[in-house]
């Protein structure tokens, strides 16, 4: 068992992954009593899959998932946590649009909380983006009940436990926050780095991001309130 599983989705994202790969391995490899890093492609048409056999040869930290076809992000990121043994968990986009370094930044939250969500205070996207996503943040936060300021931020970290209750459906890796309140483990969110992204292109335009995202929040928001809480006065 090593202490943190780095665990990124990665889905045509060639021009990125020895960048990605690099600065993970700088920010983690004197910080942790072990580490690994689980790239799970989805699909990828790009070379990228070459590009992670190639790191996986050369560095027994890496792990390699290939998908026969893309199966979409949440997948990636539950195959990635199957295969995790870490203490704890680490997400992050291979974008690198946050900084790897900052699983430090959420890190020693995990004594107290057992989940720490990055929160992109200082966001550098389009102007179209930002306001998409606070309106998708608000929306979402009115349907599913729960308040999280930036439940999509890629940046993520969480014990093990957290990641063993949770049962993901397409789309509900912008929910993880929430999802973990339901399961009965704390949160709380963090500010993290943001920057543009320097090489490849988004894979969700703004509509059906925000149109499969209300569907995702209605249900969301069904399922925590026909969540089940019940204390036993003797077994
Ligand atoms: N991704 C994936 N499968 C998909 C779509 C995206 O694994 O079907 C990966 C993608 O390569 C990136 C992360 O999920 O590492 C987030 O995707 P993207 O940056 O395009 O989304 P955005 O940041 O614009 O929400
Ligand atoms: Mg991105």
């Amino acid at each position: 068992m090593v202490e943190l599983s780095v665990v990124v989705p990665i889905y045509n994202e060639v021009e990125n992954i020895a960048g990605l790969y690099n600065s993970i391995t700088e920010a983690v490899k004197d910080k942790t009593a072990g580490y690994e890093i689980i790239l799970v492609n989805d699909g990828s048409t790009d070379g990228t899959e070459r590009k992670l056999d190639d790191l996986a040869l050369e560095d027994p930290c890496v792990k390699v998932i290939h998908f026969r076809k893309n199966c979409g992000q949440t997948a990636a990121i539950q195959a990635g946590i199957k295969k995790a043994s870490g203490k704890y968990i680490g997400l992050i986009d291979a974008d690198l649009q946050t900084d790897p370094k900052d699983f430090f930044t959420l890190m020693p939250y995990l004594t107290e909380f057992d989940f720490a969500n990055g929160w992109r205070t200082k966001r550098k996207d389009t102007f179209l983006k930002k306001i998409s996503s606070r309106i998708g943040n608000g929306v979402r936060n009115w349907i599913t009940g729960d308040v999280i300021e930036d439940t999509g931020c890629p940046m993520k970290l969480f014990k093990r436990e957290v990641a063993e209750s949770l049962h993901l459906y397409e789309g509900f890796h912008r929910f993880m926050p929430t999802l973990a309140r339901m399961n009965g483990y704390t949160v709380v969110e963090v500010p993290v780095d943001h920057r543009e992204r320097q090489y490849g292109t988004s894979k969700y335009g703004v509509m059906n991001r925000a149109f499969v995202g209300l569907m995702d929040a209605i249900v969301i928001g069904w399922l925590r309130k026909r969540a089940i809480h019940y204390e036993a006065r003797s077994e």
